[in-house]
């Protein structure tokens, strides 16, 4: 930590605000260079802040902040692109926010993934333009791969047998399609149509305008909405109590190994 410069610069997007005090505000920032952070905004709220309308949730910025004891300070914010078109959206602005969301829930603090960044970028950008709902599958599936979590769509995720062209189970704890003798083992799913898997393998690896481009009808969005909502809360879950266990092996250790209790702002 003390080799880090004490004032450093850093684009970013804002994923969400907190208001603390009478004037501050704490966003969570997603960032190219630094990952996701937190830090304040002194004043932010006060008309006469040079940051307001700089530090808003969906507004990419060039950022300057300061190392503080606790939390960064920002203290200059300069916007790079406010999203106008998706903020006079309802439905839009809804679908960005749920894109901010799954950032937030799927990355830790300080860990840069470049990649990343520039899908939740590029998701923008493409809503921002008038993109179909259907990008945010897009946004979810990429964001599967960015992290870890790919799905398993060409062979069964649980036996390895090659999958038929027809119908399979998406099964969200084995970790992809599962073949008919795998079914029952799998803890259950959703039914996905041949078009429905046709369209999240094109997901892996296609540009977003061609994605953007695909015609869905509504049950085809439907299926795929509540398929992939699916895995992102199974693994969402899974992540909670894994966070769970881990503050409560670090509660366990301070108790033992230190007398003073940790600070908190
Ligand atoms: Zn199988």
């Amino acid at each position: 930590m003390s080799d880090r410069p004490r004032v450093y610069k850093t684009e970013g997007l804002v994923l969400r605000r907190r208001n603390l005090g009478e004037a501050d505000s704490i966003f969570t920032v997603f960032s190219d260079r630094e990952g996701k952070f937190d830090a304040i905004a002194r004043g932010v709220r006060k008309a006469r802040s040079r940051m307001r309308g700089h530090l808003e949730p969906l507004t990419r910025s060039h950022l300057m902040l300061a190392r503080g004891r606790t939390l960064d300070v920002f203290t200059q914010a300069e916007t790079i692109n406010a999203y106008r078109n998706i903020r006079e959206d309802l439905e839009r602005t809804a679908l960005a926010l749920y894109c901010a969301e799954l950032v937030d829930r799927f990355t830790i603090e300080h860990a840069e993934n470049p990649g990343l960044y520039d899908l939740l970028l590029s998701v923008l950008d493409a809503l921002e333009a008038g993109a179909p709902p259907h990008i945010v599958r897009y946004f979810e599936m990429q964001l599967l791969s960015l992290t870890g979590y790919q799905l398993q769509l060409d062979v069964c995720a649980s036996c390895e047998a090659r999958l038929p062209e027809a119908e399979a189970l998406l099964a969200p704890s084995a970790g992809g399609l599962v073949c008919a003798n795998c079914r029952a083992a799998s803890g259950g799913g959703r039914i996905l149509n041949v078009r429905a898997i046709k369209v999240l393998r094109f997901a892996r690896g296609a540009e977003i305008e061609a994605f953007a481009s695909l015609r869905v009808d509504d049950d085809l969005a439907h299926m795929l909405r509540g398929a992939l909502s699916d895995v992102l809360h199974h693994i969402a879950e899974a992540e909670v109590r894994s966070d769970r266990y881990v503050d409560e092996v670090a509660r366990l250790s301070r108790v033992q190994t230190t007398e003073a209790p940790p600070t908190v702002q």
